[in-house]
């Protein structure tokens, strides 16, 4: 077994390390690192949790020990898709730097220009920026990247779902060509493949589980169904999705729901919420301080149900969540294994329950030829037909004062419809306890307040449009508000 004292790391990354608690590199971590800091070019291919963020700061931290930054020329860069993915770069950076004096500028929307300006001016060890912010500082003639020793490109197959491989590709040429190449993806789409060959010298390809396999400890299950009438779909979804939630009584602790577009995103979290569900929605229209709000919401287990689109919700580090409900099958195979590899993490059970009308049974098939297994297929719950009503007072009422065990009882006794409301309170309670460390650490997460050049040129490749990862065609009747 590979020990982080193994690693030839830095005396203080390894000390950062131990007071973040972790015991052992993860598979990823203990095979990128060596490399790294052999100042190889790193192709690092691993799904979301799998500690990507550490196998490049913490040599990244090692290297950039010796030597000094200078004004306007950062020595090390890096790419994510998002404004939140970003911060949780810089976020993480912060935890293992802490026992340097290394510094770093995190150049995202929603922060002044001068106050970002500023900081390059008196000289970065580290910048973390998304790519059109990067490309905006460079075009004010602010930043200079020929100082560029390091460059991190992650989340790889993001930034091409988001139309930015013209901006990397451009940055790439403006770093220095010896510079040296950390770059991370889940998974290897053709356009991924030829940047790396362009870009990476020689790189060496690291790959923790075969592309696109789900773990083991998540127990997956698709409920088919075929609406009563075609233009009752929308409605009948929603119950349906309500009398899922419910059928799964307490051992749904939280829960993230994936919707294909953004106007189901909203829909569907407003609905829940009028069914006495604490849900919220998540997309990249919000404002940035409402996403982060959010966010930070859902981390502290304040919100139970987030409702996401792909793009909102790829690569961030939510700490486990018990379910996924996927309210469509998604159309891209891949985003299947991004969307349930949410929950199951670190070998707890988590369970991820795919609603699939009629229509989007080909979409399901191709989703099991990837992951080379059958999903099995349940039953619509018999509330479904019921789920529509609100729940009676009585269970809300009942909810602040219940003691844990209390409610429990009181979820397994109750009609289906109370029981998920009720469930509410003292999962924040049990969340605390499980993941204390991840919730501290979304407490210190920078907040950002206004959207701007990262998303301009939203789904441009691969031949999806502007809506948040698919959508081919959306039925005027699912537009419409509730
Ligand atoms: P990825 O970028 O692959 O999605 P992250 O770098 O965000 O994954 O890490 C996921 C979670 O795992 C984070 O909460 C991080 O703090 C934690 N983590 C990373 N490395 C380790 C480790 N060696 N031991 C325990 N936890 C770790
Ligand atoms: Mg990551």
């Amino acid at each position: 077994m590979i020990k982080f004292t193994d690693l030839e790391l830095d005396p203080r990354v390894l000390k950062a390390v131990e007071d973040a608690g972790y015991e052992k590199p993860t598979p990823i971590q203990a095979q990128a690192i060596p490399f790294a800091l052999q100042g190889r070019d790193v192709l690092g291919i691993a799904q979301t949790g799998t500690g990507k963020t550490a196998s490049f700061t913490l040599p990244m931290i090692t290297m950039l020990g010796k030597g000094r930054a200078r004004a306007r020329m950062p020595r090390s860069l890096v790419l994510a898709p998002t404004r939140e993915l970003a911060a949780q770069v810089a976020e993480n950076f912060e935890i293992y730097a802490k026992h340097t004096k290394l510094t770093m500028a995190l150049l995202i929307g929603g922060v002044s220009f001068k106050d970002q300006d500023r900081l390059i001016d008196r000289g970065v060890d580290v910048l973390i920026a998304t790519p059109g912010r990067l490309l905006d500082h460079f075009e004010r003639g602010k930043l200079m990247l020929t100082g560029v020793q390091i460059m991190v490109v992650d989340e790889a197959d993001r930034m091409l779902d988001m139309g930015f491989i013209p901006d990397i590709e451009r940055i790439f040429k403006l770093t220095p060509f010896t510079r040296q190449t950390l770059f991370f993806s889940a998974t290897m789409a053709p356009e991924i493949t030829r940047i790396t060959q362009e870009f990476l010298h020689n790189p060496e390809r690291v790959e923790v589980a075969r592309q696109a396999t789900t773990s083991e400890t998540i127990i997956q299950a698709a409920c088919v169904f075929k609406p009563s009438r075609k233009d009752r779909t929308a409605k009948e979804k929603r119950e349906l999705l309500r009398a899922l939630i419910t059928g799964e009584g307490k051992t749904l602790t939280n829960a993230i729901v994936f919707c294909n577009r953004k106007v189901d995103v909203d829909i569907v979290a407003k609905s829940l919420k009028k069914h006495g569900l604490n849900a919220a929605p998540i997309h990249g229209d919000l404002d940035q301080s409402v996403r982060t709000r959010t966010l930070t919401g859902f981390r502290d287990g304040e919100i139970m149900f987030l409702i996401a689109s792909d793009v909102a919700a790829r690569g961030l580090d939510i700490p486990n969540v018990s379910h996924i409900f996927n309210y469509d099958v998604p159309i891209h195979s891949e985003d299947y294994v991004h969307r349930i590899g949410r929950t199951g993490r670190a070998g707890r059970e988590g369970r991820a329950i795919t609603l699939c009308s009629t229509a989007e049974e080909k979409y399901l098939s191709a989703i099991e030829d990837l992951v080379k297994q059958p999903i099995p297929r349940i039953d619509p719950p018999n509330a479904a037909r019921h789920a529509d009503k609100k729940p009676p007072r009585r269970a809300k009422t009942a909810e602040p004062a219940a003691p844990v065990t209390a409610v429990e009882t009181v979820e397994e006794t109750a009609a289906p419809e109370q029981a998920a409301p009720a469930a509410e309170k003292p999962r924040r309670q049990s969340e605390k306890l499980r993941e204390p460390a991840q919730n501290k650490q979304a407490a210190g997460k920078p907040s950002q307040d206004k959207r701007t050049r990262d998303k301009r040129k939203p789904q441009q490749k691969n031949g999806k449009n502007a809506v948040v990862g698919m959508g081919d065609h959306v039925p005027a009747f699912l537009q419409r508000s509730l």
